[in-house]
């Protein structure tokens, strides 16, 4: 890589002569990396090919599989599909099992585009159980892949994030870093779409450095978007400002016309948020001008409705209800109900800027029932879901007090709306909506995934991991372990100082056991002061080393800014297996008896239970 790079720097990369020196497959391979970052160029590579020589069957079939993948990305699914419909079982019999999944996949891929998400799924779980009889760890990560995007779209975050840590995982085996920037960017995504924005930052930023490491400029521009929108999110103006800045150059350099209209119009936002609505409007237009050349209506009805907060802020009523009817003609012909209550809203504002309460009151009326009308469904949508998986897993108890939760969101809702509903004629609601909202999916997702306090996996979400990482060793006859750790008389620690000091120590020793642990392993909090790791890849001795470290960093840690004589340590039992591998459960009860132990011996300590 680091060679045909440095070659790459010396003859300037466009040279004729690297093109025909090339072989078929070095080209495919080229096509197949440059698929994600600038797809029309992996397509070219493909046509050039074609047209240069005749291809074998198995260089066709790969050559097809790009081409998919081309199509599915570029919103052509029927073409996806009809490609996908020239390799007969027939022809593909005696191709590769891999490429015959991976055009599997594709195929779902195009489906699931198509609005057929449940055959979709079918075809992944078919292929991910395939893949792994076959040991076929890169289609394996793929299907994992879209299996978790799948999940995100469904709203299903718990089991998006398992499959997308786990593809993440083997990713990393098979070494594929695009892949694995790809991956890492459906978990950002992931996390911004339950309104975690600062995880969903996390994220961002490392796919940002790994994209810039890598030298993809396409992608890293994107990456910026994306991150501003997640700072904007936070109320960040500044970071939200220079992310956008730095992406708009980017993409300017580049040329990417739709994506340079997209950036001007979240400029367009910031400024107005900030207050500078001229700067604003010059942003817009340069939007408006792109969007229209290329008749992105429902894009230009966004841009209008920011024009129309511009005008607003300027006092220039006339002009910003003109441009609110403009939005409200675009948004008419590509319906979308979020837009039609930004504009209600933004009507009722100006309105009531010109002091026209009667006009005020009836625009904030209709935009209160389009409001009500979209949040009942979002509510709705993912209450049946989440409903759904907990009634499957058997967890009533989880499943009452979410419901709880809900009831009391709602409650809530009916009085909070009776005041605003009064008081929208004078001041905006917007911000409202956005904190049910973003609150709404914290309070499933922290159910769902987080331990409230530590931040870490709860003991659902890392049984789930653990459950899917034990297969994934099992099918690929890899090594797994897992250790279990308790705080030392930790009675004594809430006797002595208090609950909340015992609060604060388990967090830190949540936060010291993550911070040093691999990409694939995972801790979680299992109970008051117990905690999981799940340990894939990794043979009993080597989970010893873990356990020891595990050991030696908490005792070292120094926590005497909670309490001056506090002195914290933990007891480990590790269980671990490298041929048979037993269940889960099975595995863990092993590693508590393993920690017993150490507590009957006095602690501090740790010691191994073999499995076997
Ligand atoms: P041992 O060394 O044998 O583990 O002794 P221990 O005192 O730690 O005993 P054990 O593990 O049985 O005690 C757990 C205690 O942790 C009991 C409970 O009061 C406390 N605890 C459990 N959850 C929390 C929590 O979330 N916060 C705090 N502050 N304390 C907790
Ligand atoms: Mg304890
Ligand atoms: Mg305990």
């Amino acid at each position: 890589m680091r060679v045909s790079a440095l070659f790459c720097l010396i003859l300037a990369c466009a040279s004729a002569d690297v093109v025909a020196a090339s072989t078929t497959s070095d080209l495919l391979a080229q096509a197949r990396e440059l698929l994600g970052e600038s797809p029309h160029d992996a397509l070219k590579i493909i046509k050039d090919l074609e047209t240069q020589k005749s291809l074998d069957s198995a260089a066709q079939l790969e050559a097809d599989l790009i081409r998919c993948g081309y199509y599915v990305d570029n919103d052509d699914s029927k073409e996806a599909l009809q490609i996908v419909a020239k390799w007969t079982p027939h022809k593909l019999q005696s191709l590769g099992k891999a490429e015959a999944l991976e055009l599997q996949l594709c195929q779902a891929s195009a489906e699931e585009k198509l609005g057929k998400a449940n055959i979709a799924e079918q075809s992944y779980l078919d292929v991910l159980s395939m893949a792994r009889s076959s040991k076929l760890k890169a289609v394996e990560a793929e299907a994992l892949l879209n299996l978790g995007q799948l999940r995100g779209f469904q709203g299903d975050y718990s089991e998006a994030l398992v499959f997308l840590e786990n593809a993440q995982t083997l990713f990393y085996e098979v070494e594929m870093p695009h892949k694995i920037r790809i991956t890492l960017n459906s978990i950002a995504i992931l996390y911004g779409r339950m309104g975690e924005d600062k995880k969903a930052i996390e994220y961002f930023t490392e796919v940002l450095e790994k994209n810039r490491a890598a030298g993809k400029k396409r992608n890293v521009a994107v990456v910026l978007y994306n991150l501003g929108r997640r700072y904007e999110s936070l109320k960040d103006f500044t970071k939200a400002e220079s992310s956008y800045e730095e992406s708009l150059k980017i993409h300017t350099e580049l040329g990417n016309e739709a994506s340079i209209a997209l950036v001007h119009r979240a400029l367009g936002s910031v400024y107005n948020e900030t207050k500078r609505p001229k700067v604003a409007l010059a942003s817009l237009d340069k939007a408006l001008k792109i969007l229209e050349a290329k008749n992105r209506l429902k894009s230009q009805a966004g841009v209008h409705l920011e024009k129309a907060i511009s005008y607003r802020l300027l006092g220039m009523n006339d002009q910003a209800l003109e441009e609110l009817d403009h939005a409200e003609l675009l948004s008419e012909k590509s319906s979308s109900p979020t837009n039609e209550r930004d504009i209600l809203e933004q009507r009722s504002l100006v309105y009531a800027q010109m002091r026209e309460w009667q006009k005020a009151y009836t625009q904030s009326q209709k935009f209160k029932s389009v409001s009500d009308q979209i949040l009942n469904n979002q509510k709705d949508n993912q209450l049946a879901r989440v409903q759904l998986r907990f009634e499957t897993s058997k967890k009533e108890q989880a499943n009452q007090l979410l419901r709880k939760e809900l009831e009391t969101a709602s409650r809530i809702q009916v009085l909070q709306m009776a005041v605003i509903s009064l008081l929208a004629l004078l001041f905006s609601v917007g911000g409202f909506f956005a904190i049910r909202q973003v609150r709404l999916a914290r309070q499933m997702k922290s159910l769902a995934l987080t331990d409230e306090l530590t931040q870490i996996p709860n003991r659902r979400h890392i049984l789930a991991y653990g459950e899917e990482a034990l297969r994934t060793c099992k099918e690929q006859d890899k090594p797994f372990s897992v250790l279990i750790f308790d705080i030392d008389h930790f009675k004594r620690v809430n006797d002595s100082f208090g609950h909340a000091v015992g609060d604060q120590v388990i967090q830190r020793i949540a936060a010291v056991s993550k911070s040093f642990l691999r990409q694939a392993d995972r801790v979680g909090r299992i109970g008051g002061e117990e905690f999981l790791v799940i340990l894939p890849f990794t043979p009993p001795e080597a989970a010893k080393e873990v356990a020891e470290r595990i050991r030696d960093r908490v005792a070292r840690t120094d926590m005497t800014d909670l309490e001056l004589s506090l002195n914290v340590t933990v007891s480990v039992g590790v269980c671990g297996c490298t041929n048979q591998k037993p269940p889960l459960d099975h595995m863990m009860n092993l590693a508590d008896e393993a920690l017993y132990q150490v507590k009957q011996n006095g602690r501090n300590g740790v010691r191994l239970r073999d499995s076997a």
